[in-house]
């Protein structure tokens, strides 16, 4: 099956042999290759050939032909953070929120991560995957092309393998690449409010042997965040993970400058995500490592917090993912 897409008015990130950059840094993440008056051939599902229109091969023929005249292609978004699979919405925190409530507040008093996790460990399996893909198809719909998605709203072995579990049907059934993230390192459930380490020797002794044996996550994440998982427990943590194969993949200074940052660049994360809290040393961690700083300015918006620094990180050298 081939496809023509013609007279694109432009053809967004090309990038060809020589010219064709792995990992964009700094200065160089304003330069966006376009070629205007394009055309695009797909075959099988795959791009097959690309050019100006005035390149076109005549006897260029397709099954399925899309006149393009004042449009632009672009690639689909590659979303490397999210809580896809989730049980209930959290309205109410809002309505907290109006009422002056700040984040840290809200999940003190059991709202946040820890609601989430009530709701989820009520909700069967069936029922949250028929919730989950009819949200995968939504931003599929919206242009996402490739997404990670995290567990972390289980807090225990039962209801950590049930959303990962999940997230394996989704990516059984999707037509899009899913990466799967394990994180029971979210927050602390109540009953183990007092006794952090048994939380971590749970998720080290219990849980990661059951998820590493089913084969259910490609990452360990951590939310490394006064309140949550200290640097230490990061630490213990992401290096759990890495006996199992599991890279490192971490939520760092959200709320705080936690460390967060530094501890990933230690394990070598392939991300540190969120960053509203960034500072000189956080920077200086980052360079010359190959930690990629991701922002989330969705999660600053909704949070009604400052957004990240990006023109800082971009003006420092460094690359940025969103
Ligand atoms: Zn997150």
């Amino acid at each position: 099956m081939r496809t023509l897409i013609k007279n694109i008015k432009s053809l967004v990130q090309v990038e060809e042999g020589t010219a064709r950059r792995s990992r964009v840094y700094g200065k160089e993440m304003a330069i966006l290759p376009v070629i205007d008056h394009a055309w695009l051939l797909i075959e099988d599902g795959l791009i097959h050939s690309f050019g100006p229109m005035l390149t076109i091969p005549e006897s260029l023929a397709a099954e399925r032909e899309i006149d393009a005249t004042g449009r632009l292609v672009l690639p689909s978004w590659c979303d490397s953070h999210t809580h896809l699979v989730f049980a209930a919405p959290r309205e109410q925190e809002f309505v907290d929120r109006i009422n002056g409530m700040n984040y840290a507040e809200i999940a003190a008093r059991g709202g946040g991560i820890l609601n989430s996790a009530k709701r989820l460990n009520e909700t069967e399996e069936s029922e949250l995957f028929d919730q989950s893909i009819k949200r995968l198809h939504q931003v599929i719909d919206q242009g996402t092309g490739a997404i990670e998605i995290k567990s972390g709203y289980g807090l225990c072995l039962e209801g950590e393998l049930k959303m990962l579990r999940v997230i394996r049907r989704l990516k059984e059934q999707s037509p899009i690449p899913i990466k799967p993230s394990f994180l029971a390192a979210h927050a602390f459930p109540p009953e183990f409010k007092e006794n952090h380490q048994g939380y971590i020797d749970s998720i080290i002794n219990d849980m990661l042997p059951a998820v590493a044996g089913e084969g259910l996550a490609d990452y360990m994440d951590a939310f490394c965040e006064q309140g949550f998982f200290s640097v230490d427990e990061t630490a213990a943590l992401l290096e759990a993970g890495l006996k199992y194969g599991l890279k490192p993949k971490i939520h760092a200074n959200q709320l705080h400058r936690s460390g967060g940052v530094q501890v990933g660049v230690k394990y070598n994360a392939i991300s540190v995500d969120h960053l509203e809290s960034m500072g000189t040393e956080e920077i200086d961690a980052l360079r010359n490592s190959n930690t990629i700083p991701t922002l989330l300015p969705g999660a600053a918006f909704f949070l009604a917090m400052h957004y990240q620094p990006a023109r800082l990180l971009i003006d420092a050298g460094l690359p940025v993912a969103l």
